[in-house]
């Protein structure tokens, strides 16, 4: 979500501002700008310099159109807007100016005061060009400028209260920029004679791999020559530079038509990273270095809480089940964004995973704070490397599906589940899994690569089969229904979350045996209904409100394990899946699913990647 840049050195930065906000395009937005530093006089800078802004609405695309090639300037900051605060419109596009245009600001985030601060400098006479709770900044900064810009940015976010990653350039410092952060992320990234920021290190990978992360409540002054970081409260800090891993790298689209089918197609090398070296059969047991728990104080956790948002979340409900089922652990997920202002009972041994794709998402921080003020102990299991959760949980685990661009997310679900289920089989054989059971299970989850990449070639990428079929049905329908039980009841709602973000198709997801109590009311002849039904203990009775379906009209789409003909009777559509034990077939049974997002999408003419009011790491609340 909304998104940073910004350079200073001695080339024209606006190309590579431009480079960088096209980078994160993945992250979902739906404006673009950028503010450069450049010489009032086309003959040089005895003249002084102005601000040049440009912003536009739509892809940067159309900023990239907006800009002159030849735009002169060796400082700028650029800026992607997902809207909060008012409407998609040019004006309310970032950067904002302070009246004599000589500050411009770019912010991700909201400012939760802006309205009574907006009074006050109304009242002082400043008038406001936009409906943006950003806007603000520029004029306070304004306001307190007497000619050193840290300050004015520092007695500026002083009188702030909200989210923020900000960037600001000032006219009269033609080679500074002064930014800040407060629950939005910002790193600075270290050139030869020239230093970058950016809101994602993806931005900067192609620049500079030697990168230093802002905390919350620090500002600093970036300068061609390097950067000076202090705390808002004014005590200097400074940080190690760290190495930018090389897995950033990978995020092009290869030969894929969208980063969505090919990060499908990953999965099997995903998942067999993210298990790599975890699953140890011959104990039995798995190992998560990065938990660094002992088995005495594995055996002394006496809840675990999972905390995630959307598809994290739904990868949290079958890791609680896992967990309860491996290691008799009392476990619930929850979604996080209610979880933070629920005042929640926590005990100094409970135990909670913060799950997150980004590791930025504004609810879980917000989750994991509330869990740790209370005294709980909580664990990271994200994806991006050195993100803001991993570092305020300090211990976690990655779960290394590597880039994940595409803002419907694939591989980054298979991966958590995964990373679950090694947690739950860990957990397991410390309290009840005995070494039989849990060699079976560590073998069983180590071949699921193998029969995801069996699975992908029959059926990723074919333009007959069921796969098609079902799509057909499902373009088609006003609404659509998913059910399953058990962890099948979380795959349904992973498949009808995509089906929701990727092609706008109404949906609804249930645990299959709630239809009766309410939803079926819903269901007529046109009606098609994905039912998830592995072979598993809920089969039989899943099946029971699949007939329940069906003798109503319903068109059934079923999932269902290989070789259970049985089951595939019973469905217009039959999709076999290959077998595994209960827990772990939604690494499986999820595949399907994905494809008819992605498939159906694609034949409605979506926009596959990028879908509309959606963003990648939701960073604000
Ligand atoms: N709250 C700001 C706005 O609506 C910033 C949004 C963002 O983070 O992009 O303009």
């Amino acid at each position: 979500m909304c998104g940073i840049v910004g350079y200073v050195g001695e080339r024209r930065a606006a190309p590579l501002l431009l480079d960088g906000l096209r980078r994160l395009e993945y992250r979902g937005y739906d404006s673009a700008g950028l503010a450069m530093v450049t010489p009032l006089s086309p003959d040089g800078p005895g003249k002084g310099y102005g601000l040049d802004v440009i912003r536009r609405v739509g892809f940067v695309a159309e900023l990239v159109k907006a800009v002159p090639e030849d735009l002169p300037g060796c400082t700028g900051v650029g800026h992607t807007r997902w809207a909060t605060h008012g409407g998609v419109t040019e004006i309310n596009a970032h950067p904002h100016v302070d009246a004599v245009e000589r500050i411009a600001v770019i912010h991700n985030g909201i400012i939760e005061n802006f309205a009574s601060l907006r009074a006050h400098l109304e009242e002082e006479g400043v008038e406001f060009r936009s409906e943006t709770d950003s806007e603000v900044l520029a004029h306070l900064i304004r306001k307190f400028y007497a000619g050193d810009p840290v300050e004015a940015v520092r007695s500026a976010l002083a009188v702030v209260t909200g989210t923020w990653g900000i960037a600001v350039v000032f006219a009269d410092h033609p080679e500074m920029i002064v930014a800040s952060r407060n629950g939005s992320p910002l790193v600075v990234g270290k050139g030869d004679g020239e230093t970058f920021l950016a809101s994602d290190p993806h931005a900067l990978a192609s620049y500079t791999r030697s990168i230093v992360y802002l905390e919350d409540r620090e500002i600093v002054k970036i300068t061609r020559e390097g950067w000076e970081i202090s705390r808002l409260d004014g005590r200097k800090v400074s940080h190690a530079i760290e190495e930018l891993g090389l897995e950033l790298g990978s995020s092009e689209k290869g030969t894929f038509p969208h980063f969505m089918l090919k990060e499908i197609h990953e999965q099997p090398e995903s998942l067999s990273r993210c298990l790599l070296g975890r699953v140890v059969p011959e104990t039995g047991g798995a190992k998560l270095g990065g938990f660094d728990l002992s088995p005495r104080e594995i055996v002394g956790i006496r809840r675990l809480g999972i905390l995630g948002c959307g598809t994290s979340f739904h990868a949290g409900l079958v890791g609680a089940l896992a967990m309860e089922q491996l290691a008799r652990l009392p476990a619930f997920a929850e979604i996080a964004s209610e979880f933070r202002y629920r005042n929640p009972v926590i005990s100094s041994d409970d135990l909670f995973f913060a799950i997150s794709q980004s590791g930025e998402t504004a609810d879980t921080i917000g989750a994991v704070q509330e869990a740790q003020t209370k005294g709980g102990r909580v664990m990271g299991v994200v994806n991006v490397v050195g993100s803001t959760i991993a570092r305020t949980c300090a211990r976690g685990v990655y779960v290394h599906s590597g880039p994940e661009i595409a803002v419907a997310s694939t591989k980054a679900f298979t991966s958590q589940v995964a990373a679950l289920l090694v947690a739950s089989l860990m957990f397991g054989r410390s309290r009840m899994l005995g070494p039989a059971e849990g060699r079976a299970f560590g073998e069983d989850l180590l071949g699921v690569p193998e029969r995801m990449r069996g699975w992908l070639e029959t059926y990723g990428m074919a333009h007959t089969g069921p796969i098609v079929d079902a799509v057909e049905l499902l373009i088609k329908a006003r609404f659509v229904f998913f059910l399953g039980r058990g962890v099948s009841a979380a795959v349904a709602m992973e498949g009808a979350l995509k089906l929701k973000e990727v092609a706008y198709i109404p949906c609804m997801s249930y645990p299959a045996a709630e239809m009766k109590h309410g939803p079926i009311a819903l269901i007529d002849k046109q009606t098609p209904v994905v039912a998830i039904v592995p072979d598993d203990v809920m089969r039989d009775k899943t099946l029971s409100n699949v007939q329940e379906v069906r003798a109503r009209g319903a068109r059934v789409i079923l999932i269902h394990t290989e070789g259970d003909h049985e089951a595939a009777r019973l469905a217009e559509v039959a999709i076999p899946v290959p077998r595994a034990s209960a827990l772990i077939t939604p690494l499986l049974s999820v595949l399907p699913l994905q494809l008819f997002a992605y498939r159906a999408g694609l034949a409605l003419g979506r926009d596959i990647d990028r879908p509309r009011n959606l963003a990648k790491s939701v960073t604000v609340e």
